[in-house]
């Protein structure tokens, strides 16, 4: 690929987790062949782009100013250029500004063409051994008590694995939060600090994975994934059926509320004209 091959569109360009080294050569090639480079801080991408001797022109594009950066960005397409756009560290739009200023993009009718590279999440789950390959990106749970009780509450059924990003001061207490409310034998992998120096990465029960950190104050310092294991195979009704069934049962007799269960959650009627006889006794 040369400078002139890079047609007029918007590059969304994945950039290092931590090593900078974890970066493609297509990556370098369309930064160093760009009109402007839109970042979410521009002077931590002028050490990236020092790094590797880019002295492209930046602005910056981060979650206080996306809606107006998103229109001079569509402004410069339409004058025919060349625009990248990175984030902090890994994809843009993933836990990253970048989704608002893709749709305006889009909306304006400019290509969009992704670089793909590092992503945290994706690094993480490709050392955890995840044998059953699904999981749910959740990124960042909310950071007050009461909101992440809820969030965990309504992950807690979801037959997949739960893939988490969280920062060092709030580890502990994620953790702790995640271990009170979903079952304590499902399994953690904690990932810190990954690419870098002090990579670490552990699997092991939910239940121990407070003791672990607190083992250690080191433990708790860096930038965190967390994967938790998928729930245990459930004996009887998954956990949608028994609410939705509760719920039906509060205010229906238990033959119409096992009857509407049934056709709500495409679940066997026998099944739940028994359970819902066990849960009116
Ligand atoms: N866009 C990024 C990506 O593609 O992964 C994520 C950006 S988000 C603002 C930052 C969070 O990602 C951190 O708080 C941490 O949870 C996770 N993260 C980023 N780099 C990491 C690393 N080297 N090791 C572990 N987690 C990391």
């Amino acid at each position: 690929m040369n400078e002139n091959s890079i047609a007029p569109a918007l590059y969304v360009v994945a950039t290092p987790i931590g090593n900078l080294g974890d970066i493609t050569l297509r990556a370098l090639e369309v930064l160093r062949a760009a009109d402007g480079i839109a970042c979410e801080d521009t002077r931590h991408a002028r050490h990236l782009l020092d790094h590797h001797g880019i002295r492209v022109p930046t602005l910056a594009l981060h979650q206080h100013n996306e809606n107006e950066a998103a229109a001079k960005l569509v402004r410069l397409l339409g004058e025919g250029k060349r625009i990248a756009l990175i984030s902090d560290a890994g994809t843009p739009g993933i836990s990253d500004p970048g989704a608002k200023a893709v749709a305006a993009v889009r909306a304006a009718g400019f290509p969009v063409i992704p670089l793909p590279g590092a992503n945290a999440a994706a690094t993480a789950l490709s050392a955890a051994g995840l044998e059953d390959g699904r999981f749910l990106f959740v990124g960042f749970l909310p950071a007050k008590v009461g909101a992440r009780g809820t969030a965990i509450e309504h992950l807690a059924g979801i037959e997949a694995a739960l893939v988490f990003y969280e920062a060092p001061h709030r580890v502990l207490e994620t953790i702790a939060d995640l271990a009170a409310r979903l079952e304590p034998e499902r399994e953690i992998v904690i990932a810190r600090e990954l690419t870098k120096l002090f990579e670490q990465i552990v699997r092991l029960p939910l239940a121990e994975a407070v003791a672990w950190l607190e083992a250690d104050p080191d433990r708790q310092r860096g930038e965190f994934v967390l994967i938790v294991w998928p729930p245990p195979p459930r004996q009887g009704l998954d956990r949608e059926t028994e609410r939705v069934l509760g719920l039906l049962l509060a205010e229906l007799p238990v033959k119409q509320a096992a009857q509407l269960a049934a056709a709500i959650t495409g679940q066997a009627k026998n099944a739940l004209y028994a359970r819902a006889l066990e849960l009116k006794t």
